[in-house]
């Protein structure tokens, strides 16, 4: 259980997940300072207005307007006056009456007491007011309570009203305390609910239309004109105070929202569950609104959002006062979060430089496969923005609007000046005339601020329609960047390059299963002495004898093993099997193997060369490691370290392919190599070519001069080997001799040359 809350609270406070945590706190301290109250009552006034209804008409209003002043004078009247309205209304058939207005002491007891004679006559005890106002000279607050001649023949209660700062009054209470008394209020003796003074403060329910309570004017009961409006009625007598605001309506003289509160009050107890559990149920639907799908925050967000909106009106009808504006508060925001979240992905499928969409645009792009994708890549690009380094945005604007200019489809743009787009039904030569006329508009400078710039593009176009967007795209790069380094204006994909791509990762994954399976072979080129006349060695040259493939070269699955660094495995696998046929002639044959250069750098290669010839008990004098000329160049320190290791060794170190690659001189003083094996590039056209039978006689001369010994490699007649020999070269290689062979033909091929002359 911990378990799972704590991984609750992990993934809430996650970074993704924080925005939803904030909402959360902000909008419960929203709620609990009860800033969103405003909102509340706003809501509640649409509400009210939703619910409008009528006054139940229980309670009349009889006020002291305009024409009862005309005719009776200004309020305060005289008591004994006050008593002969208090009679006309018990005339009336009032069922009991209440005063919105405090008898204080007169100074006159006569006056006084006329009134009280004629509220004891009442049969119910009329209710008359208790106040607090300030006093004038003080500004001090001051209780106002009736004379004590009253305190027998009527009830006091409490008439003050309580206003927000929009001046608005919402809220009734039950009771009044006031020196230690508590009076009840006057909306709660007029609804007949004494006895609930430990209640607390009810909202008034203004859906009760203040304007529907019944009204009559005094004057009309003085004249005894009332009829039977107020038979069985409590009556209010409002003595005209000043009208207030009631929310969202007109001002009201306060006597209607005393009577509005004591309606409120008879419809029940009023049960305020004020913002919690609105905020309840909008956190759980926040949580579906944040991580729900599109579609699941839609729905909670209209029927969530529906609930706290219209909900209220439903409780509100059962007297379950709620505030929602919390949660919807949390609702809204989580909603507004997402969606600028959202806006912010969509905004991830622009290029900010020229506002178009992007390759991520191009991925998601949904609908028609397209007859063609074109990349239009700018070749020139970098130095361009190096150049104009501010302006890159007007550049790549210009290019798109060229681009544009040629072209209807949506333009998209990637990084780095490369723009694409998707062509739709157009036909092959079409689309080749577009490519030539958008072509022609880039033979004209870019104007960007005051520099006119040239700008140079190719197009690589992938015209299959099987994979997706994102690898045609891909494709189409390659074909413009082949297009690009070629110097044509265009180029098709050529699937069959996918293929060779694929067969090169297939490659890596079978080569380490096909050299334990016998796939891959060793092959046994012989090496002439030319002095001797004998073979003295051979050649180790690795061979794949792949079961659909057939045999493959190994330039093309060595350099493969090598770019992903794999080559280990293979260059141990050609040593062993190498040094097992020195081995078998009894060290009468020597052997070359190949390196390549990433071994260098590997820390045990030259120990494991010493294990292996221990291994096969093979004189060290009897292995010959080639190594390029171009390896050389690349990792020249570990390069040295290795050979010089291995001549340490006793083992002969040949330079292969010798005058391919960037051997100096003072590389050639340097390196502790015993070898040099000329390129069959030189060697195989000497024959024949007077420049290349001068290089090879120089390079024989200069190795000798050196102390090095030199082998021909790519010896395929026999004038080449006579000239060789003429010049001094100490070895030859090459068809002519034997083309290479597995280990038994290679044996035999030795007995072969030596039993003649043996014999
Ligand atoms: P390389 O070391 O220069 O090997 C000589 C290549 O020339 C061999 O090609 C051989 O078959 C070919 N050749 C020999 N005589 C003649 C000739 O008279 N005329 C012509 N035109 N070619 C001749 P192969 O076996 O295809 O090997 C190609 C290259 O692959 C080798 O060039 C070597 O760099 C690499 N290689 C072969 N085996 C291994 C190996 O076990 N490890 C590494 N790292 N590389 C290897
Ligand atoms: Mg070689
Ligand atoms: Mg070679």
């Amino acid at each position: 259980m911990l378990h799972l809350v704590k991984q609750f609270w992990t993934t809430l406070t996650g970074k993704r997940n924080r925005p939803l945590l904030w909402a959360f706190v902000a909008c419960l301290v929203i709620g609990t300072l009860e800033i969103s109250s405003p909102l509340d009552d706003i809501m509640r006034v649409m509400r009210n207005h939703a619910r409008a209804h009528d006054a139940s008409g229980n309670i009349v209003v009889v006020t002291i307007d305009s024409p009862t002043v005309a005719a009776h004078g200004e309020w305060p009247w005289p008591r004994n006056k006050v008593a002969d309205l208090v009679e006309r209304i018990d005339a009336a058939g009032a069922k009991q009456m209440a005063f919105e207005h405090v008898f204080v002491p007169t100074g006159s007891a006569e006056m006084d007491a006329s009134l009280a004679k004629a509220f004891a006559r009442l049969p119910t005890k009329p209710l008359i007011g208790a106040n607090f106002d300030k006093d004038p000279v003080t500004h001090e607050r001051r209780f106002q309570k009736p004379a004590m001649i009253f305190d027998k023949v009527a009830a006091t209660v409490g008439i003050p009203l309580y206003f927000n700062g929009f001046g608005h009054s919402w809220r009734a209470s039950y009771s009044m305390k006031a020196e230690g008394e508590e009076f009840p209020s006057l909306a709660a003796a007029m609804a007949g609910a004494q006895n609930m003074r430990d209640r607390s403060d009810i909202i008034i329910d203004y859906s009760i239309n203040p304007r529907s309570i019944p009204q009559i004017s005094a004057l009309q009961v003085m004249d005894g004109t009332a009829g039977s409006a107020l038979k069985g009625k409590t009556v209010l007598v409002s003595t005209g105070r000043f009208a207030e605001n009631i929310p969202g309506g007109e001002p009201v003289p306060t006597a209607l929202i005393h009577v509005t509160a004591a309606e409120t009050m008879r419809q029940g107890h009023q049960a305020n569950l004020d913002w919690g559990p609105g905020f309840v149920f909008a956190a759980f639907c926040s949580l579906a609104l944040w991580s729900g799908r599109r579609r699941v925050a839609v729905c909670v967000g209209v029927v969530g959002g529906g609930i706290l909106l219209f909900g209220p009106i439903l409780l509100e009808t059962r007297n379950i006062y709620v505030n929602p504006a919390p949660g919807l508060l949390l609702c809204g925001s989580v909603l507004i979060i997402r969606a600028w979240r959202s806006y912010r992905r969509g905004d991830a499928r622009v290029n900010p430089l020229t506002g178009l969409p992007n390759l991520l645009a191009l991925k998601e792009r949904k609908g028609d496969a397209g007859d063609a994708v074109v990349v239009v890549r700018v070749k020139n690009y970098a130095e361009l923005v190096a150049a104009l380094a501010q302006n890159e945005d007007v550049l790549a604007t210009q290019i798109a609007s060229r681009l544009k200019a040629g072209n209807a489809s949506t333009l998209y743009h990637g990084d780095d000046g490369i723009f694409c787009w998707v062509a739709n039904g157009v036909a092959h030569d079409e689309l080749s005339d577009q490519l030539e006329a958008i072509h022609s508009f880039f033979l004209m400078p870019v104007a960007v601020g005051n520099w006119q710039v040239d700008v140079s593009i190719a197009f690589g176009i992938e015209s299959g329609m099987s994979a997706d967007l994102g690898s045609r795209y891909a494709s189409a790069l390659v074909a413009a960047d082949e297009a690009a380094s070629a110097g044509h204006r265009w180029k098709y994909y050529d699937p069959a390059r996918l293929n060779e791509a694929e067969w090169n990762m297939s490659l890596l994954g079978r080569l380490d299963t096909a050299i334990e399976s016998g796939e891959v072979w060793v092959a046994y080129q012989p090496q002439l002495d030319l002095r001797t006349g004998l073979v003295t060695g051979a050649e180790a040259l690795v061979r794949w004898t792949h079961p659909e493939r057939g045999s493959i070269s190994p330039e093309e699955f060595v350099s493969v093993a090598e770019a992903h660094g794999r080559i280990d495995k293979l260059t141990y696998f050609v040593l062993d099997q190498a040094l097992a046929m020195v081995a078998a002639t009894h060290g009468r044959q020597g052997v070359a193997v190949n390196l390549s250069a990433q071994m260098f750098s590997r820390k045990d290669f030259v120990r494991k060369v010493q294990e292996a010839l221990r291994r096969y008990r093979v004189k060290a004098a009897m292995l010959t490691i080639e190594i390029t000329e171009s390896a050389a160049v690349e990792n020249e320190a570990d390069m040295f370290a290795t050979v010089n290791a291995l001549t340490a060794l006793g083992v002969t170190v040949s330079i292969d392919d010798y005058g391919t690659g960037y051997c100096t001189l003072e590389y050639l003083k340097t390196i502790k190599a015993t070898e040099l094996k000329i390129d069959r590039g030189f060697v195989a056209a000497m024959d024949h070519n007077r420049s290349d039978r001068v290089l090879v006689n120089a390079t024989i001369e200069l190795a000798h001069s050196l102390g090095h010994s030199v082998v021909a490699e790519g010896v395929e007649t026999l004038e080449t080997l006579d000239l060789l020999k003429s010049m001094g070269c100490d070895k030859a290689q090459g068809f002519f001799i034997s083309r290479p062979m597995p280990r038994e033909e290679f044996f035999q091929f030795v007995d072969r040359q030596v039993r003649p002359e043996a014999a």
